[in-house]
């Protein structure tokens, strides 16, 4: 059932408009970070017929237009490489649609539907995007620190500003230190974000790229927050040659059909590229310290969980 005066109580609540107006800096910073480093933004696609498969979804969003199927956006991830096209560094504002196993409503840190931050450079490294991404953390934190100053009050959070470069562990470390699942007390642990590095094949997705000499390990990332926030973001190295895609999708054993559009623009010819993309809502609870992201926004949409 849905309860009105419930949804009421919490647009009218101190605690959500201070969350938005940190959310607003948030955008607002950001979009000016990337912009002075030659970024370009580009609108977000919120349907198309090819998506991030993200094959931990087993429910696939859909809606039939015309006669051809559209997918709902789990990610970015294809057209962001397309667009190097046009430009050789985009970003959007991308609303993502992942129907979640309803378990995942209690974890404090998933969303139905979420924004993310998503970006990817040309002929970029993922060292170039590490980079960047400690570059636009610390810009953040720096200009809500210095200019949110009533809402770090309210939310009673003395926000620390890391120093780069960030520590890292490479997923293999993770694992042996905290087991397989390592996130929730590897984040506990930290006090500042920390990358997690060199994921293996299959607990990542088709596009991330392959080391040319480690068979099976990926140049990818992960970023941590510190204080038991887990995720912020994942992002790496793409894989671009189009025998390479062909062989990541079948040995997911995903039908090749599926992503017939996609690899006639891998035959054409993609850029080598990196990039990632960084949750809104997550930056915001991990900025504001709050214990549940269904508190970042307005709207929120919790797994299993009817939303507005
Ligand atoms: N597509 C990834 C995700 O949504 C982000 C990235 O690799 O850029 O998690
Ligand atoms: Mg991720």
């Amino acid at each position: 059932m849905f309860d009105v005066d419930r949804y009421l109580s919490v647009l009218r609540s101190e605690k959500l408009k201070r969350a938005v107006n940190i959310q607003n800096e948030i955008i607002q910073s950001s979009r000016d970070f990337l912009r002075q480093q030659g970024f370009v933004e580009i609108l977000p696609v919120i349907i198309s017929p090819i998506t991030d498969p993200l094959t931990d979804y087993r429910i696939r969003g859909e809606i039939e237009c015309y006669g051809f199927t559209y997918q709902i956006t789990k990610s970015m991830i294809f057209h962001k490489q397309i667009s190097l096209h046009s430009l050789a560094r985009i970003f959007s504002f991308s609303p993502n649609i992942r129907i979640e196993p309803s378990e995942r409503q209690e974890s404090g840190k998933h969303l139905v539907e979420f924004v993310q931050l998503d970006l990817e450079v040309r002929d970029a490294s993922r060292e170039d995007v590490v980079k960047l991404g400690e570059e636009l953390l610390i810009f953040v934190l720096e200009h809500i620190k210095a200019d949110c100053r009533e809402d770090l009050e309210f939310f009673k959070r003395d926000l620390k500003i890391p120093k780069a470069p960030f520590p890292s562990l490479s997923h293999e470390e993770a694992l042996q230190a905290f087991g397989k699942d390592y996130e929730a007390p590897l984040s506990r642990r930290l006090e500042e974000p920390l990358w997690l590095l060199d994921f293996p094949m299959d607990e990542r997705e088709f596009y991330d790229r392959e080391y040319p000499d480690r068979a099976g390990i990926l140049k990818d990332m992960d970023l941590i927050y510190p204080e038991g926030y887990g995720e912020a973001l994942s992002g790496g190295e793409r894989e671009f040659e189009p025998e390479k895609i062909k062989k990541r999708i079948e040995l997911k054993g995903i039908d090749l059909r599926s992503y017939d559009i996609y690899l006639k623009f891998a035959e054409k010819g993609l850029f080598p590229s990196a990039g990632f993309g960084i949750g809104v809502e997550r930056l915001t609870r991990y900025i504001c310290g709050l214990e549940r992201i269904e508190e970042t926004r307005l709207f929120a949409k919790l797994p299993g969980i009817l939303g507005l």
